[in-house]
């Protein structure tokens, strides 16, 4: 499937971002920005809303650093498989080595299609694209950010985003200040 093939309708798309490792010199908050920008850019897609970024402690594989974290709000015409498709491009831009990633381990830039649909109500299930991402549910630095662009939101299979975040208020997730450039400082 062609990565420019776009459906007639729009539909919402939202997309976890996050990264613990310095892309070059370019450390992971920037990362993130910039990632963000590059969302606006793809085609047939503009960029809605960027939640504040958060600093969140590794789940899974503790040896490393602590993760960036934020979540964008699209509005496109991509058809979901493409958004993926330019999402793993984006990824490997921004220096993600997939060869040697393993599961929740260090990365540069990781980027999910969290929740897709005229109001992000899809469900999906084919070999290579779980939609809603099956892992949101259970993750403080996903539910945070989502709650700043969209408290209201109902997660299919799953319920209201208010009665989820209870459930994870063990994890810690730090939301960082912004600095008056708009750009998130590293505390
Ligand atoms: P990750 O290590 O989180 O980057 O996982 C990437 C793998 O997850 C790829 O092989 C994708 O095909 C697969 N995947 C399944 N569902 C999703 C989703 N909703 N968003 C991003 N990747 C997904």
């Amino acid at each position: 499937m062609g990565l420019q093939v776009a459906r007639s309708d729009m539909v919402l798309a939202y997309i976890g971002l996050g990264g613990n490792l310095d892309s070059g010199a370019i450390q992971p908050a920037q990362t993130l920005l910039q990632a963000a920008s590059d969302l606006d850019q793809l085609p047939h897609t503009r960029l809605m809303q960027l939640s504040p970024l958060y600093r969140s402690a590794p789940i899974g594989y503790d040896d490393q650093p602590d993760f960036i974290n934020a979540v964008a709000l699209l509005q496109t015409r991509l058809s979901a498989i493409e958004l993926l498709q330019h999402l793993q491009a984006l990824e490997l831009q921004h220096g993600r080595q997939r060869s040697t990633l393993q599961r929740n381990g260090p990365r540069t830039l990781d980027l999910d299609l969290l929740l897709y649909g005229e109001h992000g109500e899809q469900c999906i299930d084919l070999p290579t694209l779980q939609v809603p991402h099956p892992r949101l549910h259970q993750r403080a630095f996903v539910l945070r950010p989502l709650a700043d662009i969209a408290p209201a939101l109902h997660i299919p299979g799953q319920g209201p985003l208010g009665d989820l975040l209870p459930q994870v208020s063990a994890q810690v997730v730090r939301q960082l200040p912004a600095d008056p450039n708009g750009n998130a400082a590293l505390t």
